[in-house]
């Protein structure tokens, strides 16, 4: 102990994984079908659970059947919200074994998360051990059709007991796995681009998602229950998400900055004179969430260019990532030039999403209309992918399904 009272960092980040404690649950729930798996609608039989006291630090960790909390209607989690929470996903192998995806940036970010809101700090490599062993537990969970896996759902709330408005130096975590297919299902009518995303930016400076020295770059649960409203709005104008922009003066006047795409980064391929093909996404400028998806296709463009080309591509096609600010003035210039050939958004839910429309002042973007054109010869539901967009998306699922060796796919074993 310091004299403070309070045990040194070190050890209040320890988590005793040799202690874990594990009780099985004894009426295990059906697993439902392949159809029904809506993202994040199902849990599985067991959940990761822990909670720290300023005086102990972490408790022994257990994992036991899933089921719900008891709290204090007073805990801060209720009252101010220190709740940060993390996605990853778990992929069956072809070798029947889990993997999961790049999990050390999920950790980091989850611990970067609770600094910003003055939670207790954790071991992170204690806390990835538990949840393989948890993901191993109820590995009979995740599906083995493409493009279905395990969403892993790790949160950490804010326990302390009072009003005080105050850092809560009480907390649990615990970590919950759901099921999951396509965030935006693939629709089988012949009217498929009906299920494209189409997004609403809007120029009115009520509502945006973060802003300069805000908590955009965080997974804060606070971040996101403004954006209902908006989103409620935006579908009943008949768009599925919003672009976020945030109104900013540049040098030639009022313009808007183009954050994010919902809960994903948003990327745009833009042709360039010399037949090569940008493609932009938001700098990382504490206002854009750092996905791992987003940090993955930019390592994968830089892979195409250096001899490794992506399926479906030509070797001759020269695309190049680039992180930069994007003004919607640059998107409606593309789109005039007729340059914005393809924009898609990108997360662990949703992997790559192709965005169809932008709605901008009573007015729609379309940005790909040649995809019309694509689907009537096509049976495929390309999801609104153009071809950049559905390359990327097919080599980042052959990693993270394990069907390529790659050093970002981690095996349980
Ligand atoms: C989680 C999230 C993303 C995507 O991050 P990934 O690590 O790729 O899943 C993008 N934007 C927001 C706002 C998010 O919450």
């Amino acid at each position: 102990m310091v004299p403070n009272g309070h045990a040194p960092q070190a050890d209040l980040k320890k988590i005793d994984v040799s202690r874990l404690k594990v009780t099985l649950s004894s009426d295990l729930k059906p697993i439902p079908s392949f159809e029904s798996m809506l993202f994040g609608k199902y849990t599985t039989d067991h959940m990761l659970i822990m909670d720290f006291d300023p005086e102990r630090g972490w408790s022994t960790p257990e994992i036991k059947p899933y089921g719900p909390l008891s709290l204090d209607p007073a805990s801060s989690c209720f009252q101010y919200c220190p709740n940060v929470f993390e996605g990853t996903k778990a992929y069956l192998g072809p070798d029947g074994k889990p993997r999961l995806f790049r999990p050390n940036m999920n950790l980091a970010r989850l611990a970067s998360s609770v600094e910003r809101i003055a939670l207790p700090p954790f071991d992170a490599d204690a806390l990835l051990i538990l949840i393989k062993r948890l993901i191993m537990i109820d590995q009979r969970w995740i599906p083995s059709l493409p493009g279905y896996s395990l969403y892993i759902r790790p949160t950490i709330i804010g326990t302390r007991v009072g009003l005080g408005v105050t850092e809560s130096n009480y907390a649990l975590l615990y970590v919950i796995l759901s099921p999951s297919g396509p965030y935006f299902p693939p629709s089988r009518s012949i009217l498929k681009r009906r299920n494209w995303v189409r997004l609403l930016a809007s120029s009115s400076t009520s509502a945006v998602r973060a802003w300069p020295g805000g908590t955009g770059s965080y997974k804060l649960g606070l971040n996101y229950s403004p954006c209902f409203a908006p989103q409620r709005e935006a579908e009943s104008k008949g768009y599925s998400q919003i672009l976020w922009v945030l109104p900013v003066d540049t040098d030639k006047g009022k313009d808007w900055k183009v954050c994010e795409a919902g809960n994903m980064n948003v990327m745009c391929a833009i042709r360039r004179d010399d037949g090569g093909v940008d493609i932009l996404t938001p700098v990382l400028d504490g206002i854009i969430l750092p996905g791992v998806t987003r940090d993955s296709i930019l390592k994968l463009i830089a892979e195409h260019n250096k001899g490794l080309p992506l399926r479906g591509l030509s070797s001759e096609l020269q695309i190049q990532a680039r992180e930069t600010e994007i003004y919607m003035s640059d998107i409606l210039r593309w789109s005039n030039e007729g340059r914005l050939i393809e924009m898609f958004g990108t997360g662990t839910a949703a992997i790559i999403a192709g965005i169809w429309k932008v709605g901008w002042e009573d007015d729609d973007i379309v940005v790909t209309p040649e995809m019309e054109d694509v689907l009537k010869d096509s049976e495929e539901d390309t999801n609104g992918l153009g071809k950049i967009g559905k390359a990327l998306y097919d080599r980042l699922l052959e990693i993270q399904e394990g069907r390529v060796d790659h050093e970002w796919s981690v095996v349980i074993e």
